[in-house]
């Protein structure tokens, strides 16, 4: 009789341990987990549209999709997924003869406009008529406020990262720009660095600082999602 008592407790007693083990291990997993979110990474420029050029002939569609392509290889290794407007050097205008400017940033914001996508960034290079000017910049489009958000998260991750030149202050798109006056979830326009600056440029062509800057771009947008999803 007393043998029966204790086995039973025994019994219960494990199988506590035993489903106390498998809450544990599926809470820890579920902090484990990427948020599943789609993003769209936007190289900017293409084909004829070269973009601004360096004075070394760098052109900035070239940058823009090196690092975009870099970019969706650390987005994906960490479980998001990923759609690329262009993943050639070519423009997006679905036209075979010549370029059409319109047509092209319409083809781009038909991508970010589907059904599903959660983030669009649009990948570019700055340039100015100062070679002083430097530094990486996020910008984030009116139509949707939490781009200011993602923007001050990546921004955050990039200085903590201690790769660019200077990281300047998060702003509005001017309302002027298409793309970023059309799409309504958050869009943002990163400006990866100054072709213009001389150390800004040779930091873009380095494939080891376009990695670290995915990198630390990553970082801030799971910070974010981490928070919401
Ligand atoms: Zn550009």
């Amino acid at each position: 009789m007393k043998n029966h008592r204790f086995r039973r407790i025994f019994a219960i007693i494990t199988l506590i341990l035993i489903g106390g083990t498998i809450i544990t291990g599926t809470v820890l997993q579920g902090q484990a987990e990427a948020p599943r979110i789609t993003i769209a990474v936007d190289a900017g420029h293409g084909g004829t549209d070269g973009g601004a050029v360096a004075k070394d002939g760098t052109p900035e569609k070239d940058l823009n999709l090196s690092i975009a392509i870099l970019l969706r290889e650390e987005l994906e290794k960490r479980g998001a997924e990923v759609i690329l407007t262009r993943t050639a050097d070519d423009d997006t205008d679905g036209s075979a003869e010549g370029f059409f400017k319109k047509k092209d940033l319409e083809r781009r914001a038909e991508i970010g406009g589907r059904e599903g996508i959660d983030l669009f960034l649009s990948i570019h290079c700055n340039a100015s008529t100062s070679t002083a000017d430097k530094g990486f910049q996020v910008w984030y489009g009116m139509q949707n406020q939490e781009g200011e958000r993602l923007a001050e998260s990546i921004c955050g991750r990039v200085d903590e990262a201690k790769i660019c030149t200077r990281i300047r202050a998060v702003k509005q798109v001017p309302e002027g720009l298409y793309l970023f006056r059309t799409l309504t979830i958050p869009n943002l326009l990163i400006e990866c660095g100054f072709l213009t600056n001389r150390q800004d440029l040779e930091l873009l062509k380095s494939t080891d600082f376009q990695k670290s800057l995915c990198n630390a771009i990553c970082d801030g947008i799971f910070d974010y999602y981490s928070g919401i999803k």
